[in-house]
């Protein structure tokens, strides 16, 4: 199939930019990007695929989400609720514990789509139903094997619902790790979750890492989200949160320390020297008042810092503007974030996907998965290799996003999703909201 033409970003150093150009798919992946005269000369009697002079891109990568979290969506919060813990015991841990299997599977559903809406072709999430936590990942797997979005999935697992809750948590993550985490698929993958390092006491590491040896997969943790966190840590354990959990022998280069607010430069130190991936999260940070990550300083490091929304929204473009904007503001200086957001969103998350896709993600080139999006971006400046990077922090978003392609195959077209009844879950979603806001 031949996909064009149109402005093509590439997001490979190589060949940047083709003014007119066209990508070449083969079965689930690129066979060639390049001008689209040459294309069409070298793939002679092949129809094109017209996309109207769209831009097309690679499909974008969201690091970290909680498609849990989709029913507070217009939802009150009725309760005293002025800082990070009250948010976490008045809103989310009230939230995932009213969760059925059937709250997991409409969560997945209009979350997935939603990110499929507005271009994002892989998805992190970090999941949390206490009163349904065993065949809760292999739930949202079907979800995303039904809509077509390729998935990292893993458990939140934490000592805040008793001993049960945590056994099952790490037995649902080792057992779904162990299942799809092999090399004949590579459309879900999964990594041990854990909350954070205030919710899980030293028993509960030691019994998370002793059931994850010889799985194959990092973790995904909440890692110093809140000064609260390091606090906790330090009266505790006369440590902080990354120490601890190196202890541990948690980090490595598959697991994903999300977060990292109040970060030290000795644990920045570590972090790097465990290779070890770290998501900011700016809106996420911002409405919950936690705090500033340290992202310039991080990239400065060497460090592969990541670009998540923790469910905050599915636009992954916005997300990158404000990762710029919040850098200006927080150091004062409107020279910097520019780069940086751009290293996050277009670098180094497709970094991350490689340490667990076997095929390049984020990137139109051959050889690369077949993830692409076209958008519907008309610029009134000139777009070239060298102002991509304005277009796509100032002028892109999400809800521009005409089609998106997924390993290969259309999952939206002129913003229709053809793999599910969109309508129908939308549906079930928006019944099923206001008996769980009522129990909230
Ligand atoms: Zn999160």
């Amino acid at each position: 199939m031949i996909i064009g033409s149109g402005p093509v970003i590439t997001n490979d150093p190589a060949n940047p930019f083709f003014p007119d150009g066209a990508v070449v798919v083969q079965g689930n992946s690129i066979a060639a990007v390049g001008p689209a005269a040459e294309i069409r000369a070298s793939h002679p009697g092949q129809e094109m695929v017209d996309v109207g002079g769209r831009v097309i891109m690679a499909g974008l990568i969201n690091a970290h989400t909680h498609a849990y979290s989709a029913y507070a969506r217009g939802m009150a919060v009725h309760q005293p609720t002025r800082n990070f813990t009250q948010i976490l015991e008045n809103l989310w841990w009230r939230l995932d514990r009213l969760l059925t299997l059937q709250d997991v599977e409409l969560n997945a559903g209009t979350t997935f789509i939603e990110s499929i809406r507005n271009g994002v072709t892989t998805v992190f999430d970090h999941h949390s139903s206490p009163n349904a936590v065993s065949g809760s990942l292999q739930t949202m797997a079907d979800v995303a094997g039904r809509i077509g979005i390729r998935t990292s999935l893993c458990y939140e697992t934490s000592d805040r619902d008793g001993a049960g809750v945590l056994a099952a948590a790490i037995e649902e993550n080792t057992s779904f790790m162990k299942m799809v985490n092999t090399d004949e698929q590579d459309m879900v993958k999964g990594l041990f979750g854990l909350h954070a390092a205030f919710t899980l006491s030293e028993e509960s590491l030691d019994a998370a890492c002793a059931a994850k040896e010889g799985v194959a997969g990092g973790f995904h943790v909440h890692v110093a989200e809140a000064a609260s966190d390091e606090a906790d840590s330090q009266a505790k354990y006369a440590k902080r949160v990354v120490q601890r959990f190196d202890d541990h022998g948690m980090l490595g280069p598959e697991t994903i320390a999300a977060h990292c607010v109040h970060a030290n430069p000795d644990e920045l130190e570590l972090l790097k020297d465990r290779d070890t991936t770290v998501v900011h999260n700016p809106h996420s940070n911002m409405s919950n008042a936690v705090g500033v990550a340290s992202v310039v300083d991080m990239i400065e490091r060497g460090l592969r810092v990541g670009l998540g929304t923790d469910a905050y929204t599915a636009d992954i473009l916005v997300s990158a503007q404000v990762a710029k904007i919040l850098a200006s503001h927080h150091l004062a200086d409107p020279t910097v974030g520019f780069g940086q957001a751009l290293q996050l969103a277009f670098v180094n998350n497709p970094k991350i996907c490689a340490k667990y896709f076997r095929k390049d993600l984020g990137v139109l080139k051959a050889g690369a998965y077949a993830d692409l999006i076209t958008v519907s971006y008309r610029p009134f400046t000139p777009l070239h290799a060298e102002s991509a990077g304005g277009h796509l922090l100032f002028g892109m978003s999400g809800s521009q996003v005409n089609d998106t392609m997924v390993n290969g195959a259309w999952v939206m077209r002129e913003r229709e999703i053809l793999t599910v009844d969109e309508a129908a879950i939308f549906a079930r979603s928006t019944q099923r909201a206001p008996h769980i806001w009522e129990q909230m």
